[in-house]
C-alpha cells in the first residue's frame, strides 16, 4: 500500500477547494427533494423516484470525468481511471434509498462527497496510480421488499436470487420491479466484483448516534463494526383474575419481563466495554387490564466492540434471565434469531482516516460502529468471495433454541469515516475537507 499512501499524501497536500462544501450540501439538498411525498422524505428502492434520484447521480458522476452506469440489482457505478486504465480501485460511496421520513444526508452524504471530491481531481486533471470507484448502493434499508443490502450483496457477490420472488405490498415482486426500472434480474451475478478489483472500500457516513455531536467533534474514525445477537424471549406463566388471585400465588409473566428487562439493563449500564443491550419489543398476553398477564414475549438486542466481549455478555444475561424465570416458576423460551461478528475495519485506513482528520486540527475520535453500518456496507465486508455465509443452523437443546445465522467473513480492507451530528434536521453537514479517507 505504499504507493497508495504515498498519493494520499500528495492529496492532503493540495490546496483547498472552498466551493466543494457548497457543491456537497446542494447536491444533497436536490437529491433530499425527489420523495414520494413533499412532507417528508422516502425513496424506496426501484420506485420511480429512485429512478429519478439515480440518473441524476449518473449525470454528476459524468461530469465528474467518470465512466458510470447502472448495474443489475440499480447500483449506480462510477469509474474514475487511475494513471493507466484498469487498475485496481479504491472504492467509496454509500446508498441511495432511504426508509420512510428519513434524513437527507443519511447515504447522500458519502455518495456525493465522493463524487464531488473526484471531480475536484478531474478539474484539477490528477489522475492517481489506483482507479476510484463510486458507487451509490441501491438498497440498504430493505423498506420496500423486507430485504435489506441488496445493493452491497450484489458487489459482494452475496446476493441470494430466492428473494426476487419475494412481493412488496402492492404485490409486486422484486424481479417485476427491475424490470419495471430497466434493469434484468437475469444479470444480477454480473455486478458482483472480483476481490482483486479493489484496494479497499471507504465510506463517509452521518454518525446515527450522540457521541460526536456530545464532543462537539465534526469527524471520527470507525475502528470496526459492531457485532449483535438478537433474542427472541417468551415467558409463560399462568393468566388469572386481578381481583381473585392472591400476590403470593401468581405467576405473573409481564411482571417476570420486566425484571428481566431491568435486569439487562442494569448489567449493560454497569459494564465498562462499550456493551449497550436493548429491549425494543414487548407484547403482553391476553393484554386486558384486569387480567394477570400469562404470557409475554420480547425481544434483547445485544452489542459490543467484540466478539468476545458480547459472548460473555449474552451468556451472562441468559444466565440471568433463566434464574428470574426459575425463581418466578415461569417457563421460559429464548431463541438466538440474529448473530452477526464484529468486523474490524483495516488498519492502514483507519491510520489513513485519522491523519486526514488530525491534519485538519480537530481531535481523533475512535469508536466501533453499530451493526446499522454493518448491515450497512454492508455485505462488502464479505468481498472475499472464498466465505459466503453458511446455511442457517439451528439446535435445540431443553426449552432453549441457538440458531445461528451463518457468518461473513470479515473484509480486513474495509473502513469507514463519520461525520458526526445524527440522521435528520440539521441544516449544516459535517463536511470536512478530508474527503475520500471517511469512513461512516
Ligand atoms: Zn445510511
Amino acid at each position: 500500500m505504499s504507493e497508495m499512501n504515498a498519493a494520499i499524501a500528495g492529496l492532503q497536500k493540495l490546496s483547498l477547494n472552498p466551493s466543494l462544501g457548497d457543491e456537497i450540501v446542494g447536491r444533497i439538498n436536490r437529491l433530499g427533494a425527489i420523495s414520494e411525498t413533499p412532507e417528508h422524505l422516502a425513496r424506496v428502492f426501484l420506485s420511480k423516484e429512485h429512478r429519478a434520484a439515480a440518473d441524476l447521480i449518473l449525470a454528476w458522476m459524468r461530469e465528474a470525468g467518470m465512466q458510470a452506469h447502472l448495474d443489475a440489482i440499480g447500483n449506480v457505478c462510477g469509474r474514475y481511471e487511475g494513471e493507466r486504465p484498469g487498475l485496481p480501485c479504491l472504492m467509496l460511496g454509500s446508498h441511495y434509498d432511504t426508509v420512510r421520513d428519513a434524513g437527507k444526508w443519511d447515504g447522500p452524504l458519502g455518495l456525493i462527497t465522493a463524487i464531488s471530491c473526484v471531480g475536484d481531481l478531474h478539474n484539477r486533471g490528477r489522475r492517481l496510480p489506483f482507479a476510484i470507484e463510486v458507487t451509490g448502493f441501491a438498497d440498504e434499508e430493505g423498506v420496500r421488499f423486507a430485504s435489506t443490502l441488496l445493493g452491497s450483496r450484489a458487489v459482494a457477490g452475496t446476493f441470494d436470487e430466492s428473494v426476487l420472488g419475494v412481493k412488496d405490498g402492492a404485490g409486486i415482486s422484486m424481479r417485476d420491479a427491475l424490470v419495471q426500472f430497466g434493469l434484468d434480474p437475469d444479470h444480477i451475478g454480473a455486478a458482483a466484483r472480483a476481490r482483486s478489483e479493489l484496494l479497499g472500500y471507504v465510506e463517509l457516513h452521518i454518525e446515527q448516534g450522540p457521541v460526536l455531536e456530545a464532543q462537539n467533534l465534526p469527524v471520527g474514525v470507525v475502528t470496526a463494526i459492531a457485532g449483535a445477537t438478537r433474542l427472541a424471549a417468551s415467558l409463560t406463566g399462568m393468566a388469572g383474575h386481578a381481583g381473585t388471585v392472591p400476590m403470593l400465588l401468581r405467576r405473573d409473566a409481564l411482571a417476570g419481563a420486566a425484571e428481566c428487562i431491568v435486569a439487562i439493563e442494569e448489567f449493560c449500564r454497569t459494564d465498562e466495554g462499550g456493551l449497550v443491550g436493548t429491549v425494543g419489543y414487548i407484547h403482553a398476553m391476553p393484554g386486558a387490564t384486569n387480567v394477570i398477564p400469562g404470557q409475554v414475549s420480547f425481544t434483547i438486542d445485544m452489542r459490543a466492540p467484540t466478539d468476545a466481549h458480547r459472548k460473555l455478555a449474552v451468556a451472562d444475561i441468559v444466565r440471568s434471565i433463566e434464574n428470574i424465570a426459575k425463581r418466578r416458576k415461569l417457563v421460559l423460551q429464548l431463541d438466538v434469531t440474529h448473530e452477526n461478528r464484529t468486523v474490524p475495519c483495516a488498519a492502514w485506513l483507519k491510520s489513513q482516516v485519522s491523519e486526514a482528520i488530525a491534519g485538519e486540527g480537530y481531535r481523533v475520535s475512535r469508536r466501533h460502529g453499530d451493526d446499522r453500518y454493518c448491515r450497512y456496507r454492508h455485505d462488502l465486508r464479505a468481498l472475499p468471495r472464498r466465505h459466503q455465509p453458511s446455511s442457517r443452523r439451528a439446535c435445540r437443546t431443553r426449552r432453549r433454541r441457538c440458531g445461528r445465522a451463518g457468518i461473513a467473513e470479515a473484509d480486513r480492507e474495509f473502513s469507514s469515516a463519520g461525520a458526526g451530528r445524527s440522521n435528520n434536521q440539521y441544516d449544516e453537514p459535517a463536511v470536512t475537507s478530508t474527503c475520500g479517507d471517511q469512513r461512516r
